[in-house]
């Protein structure tokens, strides 16, 4: 059987009646993910191929995700399965336990292959920041991933078995990559998706997502992996969707924002006119468009940078090499000691993002910065519901540019850098879902029409994307 042909539904329709043979299924995908993780670096760590096949011989797998081969980003915890979150300071570290996501898959018969690579802890918009091999883009080896999820979105866009992925993003990691990479990326709402086993970036903002190539499959994950867990307790109560069965291919009176503010300068002129003909098919589906403004666009970077970089520093505090990960002969006291292992095993990112987060929090400086971030943080939340009274989804690049060639990055600083997120970081302070599909190429390379919803409201999401995927 050829199963490069199969598309994630049919494998698992097939599976779930024993029609395919689980063993012979996955042993010729390890070599596929062997072979694809050789060229283009999307795994930090493959599973245990035998213990994979050990575990299949059984035959008909059962439930929703029923013997699918399913990924994780190395920041998401799966019981005896390394996670480093990309850092060298976890090395070796191998949670004995699940996150909740990873007990969700398992539960509905998804099958975990393995961690793909990421910027260590979050940091980044490229995946280069990752303490281990840095991931290539499938569609030019020369480019970026796109990051923080990088090897996931690389993986899905490669991979030509069924499977499905999942990322996670602070402030755009899984629909920054899912542009670069040409595949789709969701971020959920914050709070529909449990936290509990995901090594924290910032704990206010981040959100487990799916990452896949169709906009059917991502909310076949997301039906997978959303609702209250009573170890979260940030996770709403209210009873998730039902996304993948509510599905549909077409909207009535649908009312799609442009926000001037995302089209401006510093995106290039080939990306936003591939974003304007989405835009103009989803009009001649039957949406209405009209322009809005969200005037506080140009401080959302400000604002991310200084809240995310706070809960950061808080958050890695715990690595300081008596617990999790990497040791060293103990020597001098606590502080010399963690000092000697953080300035040996953290990366320069993840050394600048500690300073920074330290500093805004400092009493004397905590007003000043940490506190007004999240006053300014919670204008912007109403700036985006004010937009959602007369909008039901936003339309916008979900990056200002395609994927940059890695010689192109190796000269930017710090404030460039950051500069990438400028499209994403709103929409993920605010805590909104998005979602970034494939509309088109530049230079050959994937452009993503980048859809905001309000709060919990995936479904417009989802159908709008859906509807957009099947016009083209
Ligand atoms: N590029 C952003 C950062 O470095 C977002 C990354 C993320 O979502 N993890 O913080």
């Amino acid at each position: 059987m050829d199963y490069t042909r199969l598309s994630v539904s049919d494998f698992i329709t097939r599976a779930g009646s024993g029609s395919i043979d689980l063993r012979d299924f996955y042993s010729r995908m390890f070599k596929r993910l062997k072979e694809l993780n050789k060229t283009y670096n999307v795994f930090v760590t493959l599973a245990e191929e035998h213990d994979i096949l050990d575990a299949k011989s059984a035959r008909k797998p059962s439930g929703t995700l029923a013997g699918l081969p399913v990924s994780l980003k190395d920041n998401i915890c799966s019981e005896g399965l390394q996670a480093t979150a990309g850092s060298r300071i976890l090395e070796g570290y191998e949670p004995p336990f699940d996150s909740t996501v990873a007990a969700r898959l398992k539960s509905r018969g998804g099958v975990i292959v393995g961690k793909t690579q990421m910027d260590e802890f979050g940091f980044g918009w490229a995946s280069t920041n990752s303490g281990w091999k840095i991931p290539k883009n499938p569609r030019d080896p020369t480019r970026v991933t796109g990051g923080s999820s990088g090897g996931a979105a690389a993986l899905v866009a490669a991979l030509d078995y069924p499977h499905l992925a999942l990322g996670q993003s602070t402030g755009g990691s899984l629909s920054n990559p899912a542009s670069f990479c040409g595949v789709v990326g969701l971020t959920p709402t914050y709070g529909l998706v449990s936290r509990y086993g995901l090594i924290d970036y910032g704990n206010s903002l981040d959100k487990i997502g799916p990452i896949a190539g169709t906009v059917r499959d991502a909310a076949l994950m997301l039906s997978a992996i959303a609702g209250h867990d009573p170890r979260d307790p940030t996770t709403a109560q209210k009873p998730p969707g039902d996304y993948h069965s509510k599905l549909k291919s077409s909207f009535r009176n649908l009312r799609i924002g442009i926000p001037r503010e995302y089209f401006g300068e510093g995106v290039e002129p080939r990306v936003s006119e591939r974003v304007w003909s989405a835009i103009k098919k989803l009009e001649s589906l039957g949406a209405t468009c009209k322009e809005i403004s969200l005037p506080m666009t140009p401080d959302a970077i400000a604002i991310y940078y200084i809240i995310a970089t706070s809960e950061a520093s808080t958050n890695l505090a715990r690595f300081c090499g008596l617990r999790y990960g990497a040791e060293e002969p103990i020597e001098g006291d606590f502080n010399e000691y963690f000092s000697k292992v953080r300035s040996k095993y953290l990366g320069q990112e993840a050394k600048r993002r500690i300073i920074l987060g330290t500093y805004s929090r400092m009493a004397g400086y905590r007003d000043q910065y940490y506190l007004k971030a999240m006053r300014a943080r919670t204008l912007l939340i109403q700036e985006f519901r004010k937009a959602f009274r007369t909008c039901d989804v936003l339309a916008a690049p979900a990056m200002p540019c395609i994927a940059p060639r890695f010689k192109e990055t190796e000269s930017m600083s710090p404030l460039q850098n950051y500069m990438m997120d400028i499209l994403t970081v709103a929409p993920n302070l605010a805590g909104i879902p998005t979602i970034s599909v494939p509309c088109g190429t530049a230079e050959s390379m994937p452009v993503g029409l980048h859809l905001m919803a309000g709060h919990f409201n995936e479904q417009a999401l989802l159908n709008t994307a859906h509807s957009y995927e099947k016009s083209i």
